[in-house]
């Protein structure tokens, strides 16, 4: 069970990059989401506005390695636009 919060935009890009995990994004007025990390609904811009514009104060992006970790720890529900359940496959599984 593995967890951080995505502070900037370079980290944001290096997740991205990583291919790994998923992203939640938490706020205060709505449960939290999880999302794929290359999903296009979590686009730069809102990352911006949401931790460097409002200063997290609305909410904020974390990076986990699962989704029963996002589930576990931040009650979050899974993304209808890019449905992170059907990509399901444990990296883990690929390595020897
Ligand atoms: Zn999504």
């Amino acid at each position: 069970m593995d967890s951080k919060e995505v502070s900037d935009l370079d980290d944001l890009r290096k997740l991205r990059l990583a291919d790994e995990g998923y992203f939640v994004i938490t706020d205060k007025a709505r449960p939290a989401i999880i999302h794929k990390v290359n999903a296009k609904c979590v686009s730069t811009d809102s990352f911006n506005v949401k931790v460097s514009i409002d200063g997290r104060k609305q909410g904020s992006y974390f990076w986990v390695d699962s989704i029963a970790t996002a589930s576990r720890l931040y009650g979050a529900k899974r993304c209808k636009v890019c449905k992170p359940e059907l990509s399901l496959v444990d990296p883990s599984t690929f390595r020897e």
